[in-house]
């Protein structure tokens, strides 16, 4: 076993070298520009962009023409939320979304405010899902779009979206969701769901940094403004010459989650019970965040009744753990997310984030709850409050 062991699946995930191997080739002999229609280097490179493009798509159950590429969920989120509220600006102002969502979706929903927007932010039930009811009566006939995201990135808990999807189809909204953190291990898909956006990244699923996809449901596509111009490649909803061995790595690395995700969820899914039963067994004043059923199968997020989180995470340099969303890490303060469930700003600095994935073990897990138990026996002999639950 290496250390520090990675439990920070969340955060980003490593390349899956099946992934790696497929993109190789096009920063080699592959190296053409998929726009290029006059030579065989472009016809190469637009060939395997398609055939990505039908590996995205079929993972989420949509159509290849649906999907466009972007650099990532943070672009694709500014784009749907950006490019809706400029194309549709004149038929309505409200946007609905919740208090837990990415700062990849709150910055610029915020940056429409701004622009003369008005937002609805709905705050979670105490587990973390959307209260639907809050849905039903947020949204007003001036409301162009809700936008919830499918699992949450701290505490992992997956919203109804077939629900959302429901009730936007018979209020006429549109409904995007950021999937970023479900795409490969929670079930994403956009008819069932109804979803009309949403929002992908491959970095979260073993595959490269810097990639993404927006799908696009066909009947929304006089809904959406382009928000970067240019050549007009993706449909001229994004423009820029594609990153194609990238674009390749995406595609692979859905195809894979394809096979193996039902595989998978099952064995990260024990591995988290095993870390979570051995942590509620071994320490007292423990308390998870973020249901017990419905969550993503490699996420656990506990609090630590009388640990400092960054204390702790200090006497761990063996563990590769986090406290919360990495993009909003540069910013001090207590997780937005756990406040949003109503915890004090004390037990959300006591709290820690485990994100467990395809390359964790048993042997990993087993030494990281004996470290963690150790480290935070140390911590409350030291500290002079006596730990509370
Ligand atoms: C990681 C993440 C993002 C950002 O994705 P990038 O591809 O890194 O821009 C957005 N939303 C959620 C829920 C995420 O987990």
């Amino acid at each position: 076993m290496q250390t520090p062991v990675y439990l920070d699946y969340h955060a980003t995930t490593p390349v899956d070298p099946r992934v790696c191997e497929r993109m190789l080739p096009y920063f080699g002999p592959k190296f053409g520009n998929a726009a290029s229609r006059t030579h065989r280097f472009g016809w190469e490179a637009e060939k395997a962009v398609e055939k990505a493009r039908r590996q995205v798509a079929a993972l989420i159950g949509a159509e290849a023409r649906d999907i466009i590429f972007t650099s990532g969920a943070t672009e694709s989120n500014n784009l749907a939320l950006k490019g809706v509220f400029e194309a549709c600006r004149n038929r309505g102002k409200h946007l609905v979304t919740m208090t837990t969502e990415h700062q990849a979706v709150l910055d610029p929903i915020r940056h429409l405010e701004r622009q003369g927007a008005h937002a609805t932010l709905l705050a979670p039930c105490p587990d973390g899902r959307i209260d639907l009811d809050a849905l039903r009566e947020a949204i007003q006939p001036q409301t162009l779009l809700v936008s919830v995201m499918a699992a949450n990135n701290e505490i992992g808990v997956l919203q109804p979206l077939d629900e959302i999807g429901a009730i936007c189809r018979e209020r006429g909204v549109l409904f995007h969701s950021d999937a970023a953190q479900a795409l490969g291990k929670a079930a994403a898909q956009v008819e069932d769901q109804n979803i009309d956006l949403m929002s992908l990244t491959a970095h979260k699923i073993y595959g490269p940094k810097g990639v993404g996809a927006l799908y696009l449901r066909p009947k929304a596509r006089s809904l959406l403004a382009a928000q970067i111009d240019g050549g007009g490649h993706e449909g001229g909803y994004r423009s820029g010459t594609l990153n194609v061995p990238a674009i390749v790595g995406f595609g692979a690395a859905c195809a894979i989650c394809a096979e193996e995700m039902r595989a998978e969820s099952v064995r990260v899914g024990r591995l988290r019970d095993r870390l979570e039963r051995r942590l509620l067994s071994e320490l007292d004043g423990i308390t998870r965040n973020g249901p017990r059923e419905g969550r993503l199968p490699g996420n656990l997020n506990l609090t630590f009744a009388g640990v400092d989180a960054s204390a702790l995470l200090m006497g761990l340099p063996e563990l590769a753990l986090s406290t919360g969303s990495a993009c909003s890490s540069a910013i001090a303060g207590p997780s937005h997310v756990l406040l949003a469930l109503g915890l004090s700003h004390e037990s959300a600095r006591s709290s820690i984030r485990f994100g467990l994935g395809r390359y964790t073990t048993g042997e990993e897990v087993d030494f990281a709850a004996s470290r963690i138990i150790e480290v935070v026996q140390k911590l409350r002999g030291l500290s002079p409050v006596p730990a509370r639950a």
